[in-house]
Order: C-alpha cells, then sequence, then structure tokens
C-alpha cells in the first residue's frame, strides 16, 4: 500500500536533460467536449515554454480522442485499420494546433509524423529529431506509432526510448497521479506516490495501455503521472513540487 512518507525523490529540473511529455487529445478540449479549444491549447504551451526556460529538451506525443478514438469508430461499424488512421490523423490536427501557440509563444517547434504528409510536417527520421532537440527545439511527434492497433501512450513510450528521454510525464487532468480504485467514482480512493510496472500490471491499473507499460518497464522508462491542469503543473512537477505518482521498473 502506498506510504505517503516515502514520497519517491523527483529529480530537480536541472537532472532531467530530456523528457517525454504525453497528453491525450482530450486534454485540449477545454470544457466544450470536442475538438480543440485554443486558450486550453494556449495555457498547455506555456506550460511547456516555461520547462524549455528551464534548460529541458522537451518531446511531446498529443493523443487524438477529442477527435476520433479508432476503438470507437470500430465499436460503430468501421472497418478497424481505417478507424485507426483516421485517429492517428487527428493526432496530427492536435499537434499543429499545439505548434501554432508554442511558436505564437516564440518556442521552435517541429511536428513530426509518423505517416509521410510531406506539405504539412516533417517525416520521421530518428537522426533529425535528436538533432531538433539537441538545437532545443520542441519536437511534437504525430500520427501515433504509424500502425493501427496501437495508441498514442505507444507512441509516447516507443518515441521517448527513442529519443533517449529519462521519463514520460504524463499530464492527467483532474487526478494527481495513479489511484488504486477510480477517484471520481470512490471517494476512499488511495494515490500511490510511487508504484512498479508490475504492480500496475498486477493490478490491473488504468494507467497506459498493456504495451505501452511492457515497452516502458523493459526499458527501464520512469513513467511520472502528474495534474496537467494546475497551473505550473508541468514546471512545478519538473522541480520536484506537487502531487504526482511515480511508475518505475
Ligand atoms: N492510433 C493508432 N496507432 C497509434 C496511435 C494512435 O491507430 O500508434 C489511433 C487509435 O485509433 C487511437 C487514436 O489514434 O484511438 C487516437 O489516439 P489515442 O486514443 O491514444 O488518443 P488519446 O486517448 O491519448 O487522446
Amino acid at each position: 500500500m502506498p506510504q505517503p512518507q516515502d514520497k519517491p525523490e523527483l529529480h530537480p529540473a536541472a537532472a532531467y536533460k530530456r523528457v517525454m511529455l504525453k497528453i491525450s487529445g482530450e486534454a485540449l478540449m477545454g470544457d466544450q467536449g470536442f475538438g480543440l479549444h485554443p486558450p486550453t491549447v494556449q495555457r498547455i504551451a506555456r506550460e511547456v515554454k516555461s520547462v524549455q526556460e528551464m534548460g529541458v529538451e522537451i518531446c511531446m506525443v498529443i493523443g487524438g480522442g477529442n477527435i476520433f478514438r479508432g476503438l470507437s469508430g470500430s465499436a460503430q461499424g468501421m472497418e478497424r485499420t481505417t478507424a485507426d488512421y483516421m485517429g492517428m490523423l487527428a493526432t496530427v490536427m492536435n499537434a499543429l494546433g499545439m505548434q501554432s501557440a508554442l511558436e505564437e509563444l516564440g518556442v521552435f517547434t517541429r511536428v513530426i509524423s509518423a505517416i509521410r504528409m510531406d506539405e504539412v510536417a516533417e517525416p520521421y527520421i530518428r537522426r533529425r529529431a535528436v538533432r531538433h532537440l539537441e538545437k532545443k527545439r520542441v519536437c511534437i511527434f504525430a500520427a501515433g506509432t504509424g500502425n493501427p492497433y496501437f495508441t498514442t501512450d505507444t507512441a509516447a513510450t516507443l518515441r521517448a526510448n527513442e529519443m533517449a528521454c529519462e521519463a514520460i510525464f504524463m499530464g492527467k487532468n483532474g487526478v494527481d497521479g495513479v489511484y488504486d480504485k477510480d477517484p471520481k467514482e470512490h471517494a476512499d480512493a488511495v494515490r500511490y506516490d510511487e508504484i512498479s510496472y508490475d504492480e500496475v500490471f498486477a493490478k490491473r491499473l488504468k494507467v497506459m495501455d498493456a504495451s505501452a507499460i511492457a515497452l516502458a518497464r523493459d526499458n527501464n522508462l520512469p513513467l511520472i503521472v502528474f495534474p496537467l491542469d494546475e497551473p505550473g503543473g508541468f514546471r512545478g512537477i519538473l522541480a520536484g513540487e506537487g502531487t504526482y505518482t511515480k511508475v518505475h521498473g
């Protein structure tokens, strides 16, 4: 069981050279219930900028659930792979929205797509992406892994490994970490300060999908689940403040 006094040590920002920020598409929709809500996108962009100003190199993966999810499409009779490609295209729209908000703030970014669409985004070439990071450009990886039957959690974990990120930061709306049961439904839910990937599997906790968890665990990549909707949350978490759950190998 979680022991609040054993709060895991989170390195101060200076210790993190490169991180992956994963947010779901739903984080961009504000109270609208669908699509992109520009003020919300701008708020997250300001947070990303404030972390970049700490000297941290930032990769981002944004989901597409605010626009389209393959599983819901296929549940309504669409062919699954086509529905998944639509979901991947939705992530490109979110990535472009985030790029626009970041560049408005003077932060240089590249949208790098796993599906070629050269007029709107760069194709994914690992060494080129690494170079962008070294030049302090925020790299937004779009179109998931480029393959159906995956999610953007897996895309974030895959790219975080390829880019040699030290951790994945998963920003959540309305929740400040991983709980033993859904805190929105159970008042007595307990938040873990720290938990292992094996425990997440064993307890079937809904942190990321199983393939993403396996990929992170097998490559010893820590995951930090934190509240994205608290202003300054991302920066605060990198400085070792605020509440979060650290999932480790
Ligand atoms: N998707 C996919 N392959 C990938 C990543 C995403 O097929 O590598 C599709 C899948 O249909 C998914 C949709 O894109 O439902 C949107 O991604 P996700 O559900 O991960 O978005 P989030 O829940 O984070 O907003």
